[in-house]
């Protein structure tokens, strides 16, 4: 170890916010699914945005990796420092800078979190709300957006990462950029229309580090309720999409089937987002959906409400990590045409049957259903490396599998990552690699991931 990196890291951020102790460093070096240990060499936690430009420049002189970590939530490996070195730990910088409420964003410090900001808005501003991803609420709002994710607004408005009126990145070498409006007027209110250079999304850190971001905020309704329908054949799921996104007027619109519990298996469930200010604006909603467009569907008896309830909880893929003793779960996300649903539902239930998981799939809508996030969930036993070696091997038969079935897959593991990129198109890739290597000369940024020099 270098100690000279470490003396220099506890100049820039004070001795409390900086470590090169193994007990500091073994909780930096797990994350919550499949994926081997990895350990940095170093933890910094900076405060501002000055202090993490002098960590950038330091890591580019002392040519040691590093690694931006959010919550640290996103489950496939992506935020372990892959090739040892300095783990930035953003959750310092967790600002709330601005909320314009008539313009309807925020501007938050990258490492704010998912349930800071939701807490900040419902206390200060209880008509505004942004799209909360499933995750736990420690994952922040900078990780979300550096691997595209999407939350409880997908459905009118399409993946989080859609959602940004304009971002501040401290790159590779140092410098800091804006990128939207905000690079050439105080407001943050529009990244459009200069030309587009945000090369920050979905690039998981390795281009690099979200600093600040402007998030489009919606209209938070006072009734939320969470209706689920169900059918016993998957073929039925594309069409009952196809119509309730034909009224746009969920807000959250998801397929989901589960082994467990039993009375749930083979059977798809579709869960209905909707809100309103009013009971009558509710039912109105429910009017439209319900007996406008999917009566033909109950009529024939193929499938029927089983809730309508502003309590009901929302189920998440979260309770899958109890199917198996042990808690653990991994997913692999991808993303199709709604379409696939039957056939990504079978493959799913065969490949969990064939490593001995009860099966979980969970689609999500994505726009006026222009496209879905699709998820294959494996739980295992963290205490038992047989059950572990049976998850991990599942996912990569998944990973495996999505190119070929037309999909592309969502914040991929270094094993996703390397598959998306041998099926991506050469020039495509070149591109890619020049982008890489011209904004990252040193490669210090996330080593391992999105790995195309
Ligand atoms: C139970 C559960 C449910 C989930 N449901 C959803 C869901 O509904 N929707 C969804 O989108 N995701 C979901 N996830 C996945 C993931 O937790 C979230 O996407 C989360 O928002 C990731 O944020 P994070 O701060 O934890 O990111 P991290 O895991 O810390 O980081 C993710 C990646 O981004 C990089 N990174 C982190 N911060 C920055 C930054 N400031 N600048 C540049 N790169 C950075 C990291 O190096 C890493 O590669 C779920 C996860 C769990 C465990």
């Amino acid at each position: 170890m270098n100690s000279a990196v470490y003396k220099a890291l506890v100049d820039i951020v004070g001795e409390d916010y900086a470590s090169d102790r193994a007990e500091e460093l073994f909780t930096y070096s797990k994350d919550l699914g499949t994926a081997e240990p990895k350990w940095p060499d170093y933890v910094a936690v900076p405060k501002t945005v000055e202090e993490l430009q002098k960590i950038v420049l330091l890591a580019n002189e002392a040519k040691v990796a590093i690694v931006p970590m959010g919550g640290g939530m996103s489950l496939a490996g992506i935020a372990l420092p892959l090739h040892g070195g300095i783990m930035i730990d953003m959750k310092r910088m967790d600002e709330i800078i601005e909320v314009n409420g008539t313009g309807r964003y925020a501007v938050v410090e990258a490492g704010t979190s998912q349930g800071k900001l939701f807490a900040y808005l419902k206390k200060h501003h209880p008509t505004l709300a942004h799209s909360m991803p499933d995750a736990p609420p420690a994952a922040t709002i900078g990780g979300n957006m550096a691997i595209h994710g999407q939350g409880d607004l997908a459905h009118p408005h399409g993946f989080n990462s859609d959602m940004i009126n304009g971002l501040e990145v401290i790159l590779p070498t140092g410098e800091i950029c804006r990128f939207g409006s905000c690079s050439m007027s105080p407001g943050w209110f529009t990244q459009h229309p200069l030309p587009d250079m945000a090369f920050f999304l979905g690039w998981g850190g390795a281009t690099g580090i979200i600093t600040k971001v402007s998030l489009r905020l919606f209209p938070c309704k006072k009734i939320r309720e969470f209706d689920l329908l169900v059918v016993d054949n998957e073929e039925l799921v594309p069409e009952i999409l196809y119509e309730i996104s034909h009224v746009g007027m969920s807000e959250d619109l998801t397929a989901f089937s589960q082994a467990l519990p039993p009375m749930t298996d083979r059977l798809h469930h579709i869960g209905v987002n909707i809100s309103g200010d009013t009971e009558e604006e509710l039912e109105f909603k429910r009017r439209f959906i319900y007996d406008e467009r999917l009566s033909s569907f109950f009529e024939q008896g193929t499938g029927g409400i089983v809730a309508t309830s502003q309590d009901l909880e929302k189920p998440t893929v979260t309770k899958t990590s109890d199917w198996k003793k042990g808690g653990g779960f991994e997913y692999v996300g991808s993303v199709f045409p709604v379409s696939a649903y039957p056939e990504l539902y079978r493959k799913g239930v065969e490949i969990s049957a064939r490593h001995d998981i009860p099966y979980t799939v969970v689609g999500r809508v994505i726009g006026a259903a222009h496209s879905m996030m699709f998820a294959w969930s494996y739980a295992f036993n963290r205490a038992d490396p047989d059950s572990v070696r049976h998850a991990n091997e599942a996912l990569h038969e998944t990973d495996d599998l999505v190119p070929g079935l037309g999909g592309t897959i969502w914040k991929p593991a270094v094993y996703g990552q390397q598959i998306v990129m041998k099926h991506m198109d050469a020039n495509t890739l070149e591109l890619m690699k020049k982008l890489k290597n011209m904004l990252d000369p040193n490669g210090i940024m996330n080593p391992g991931n999105w790995e195309v020099a």
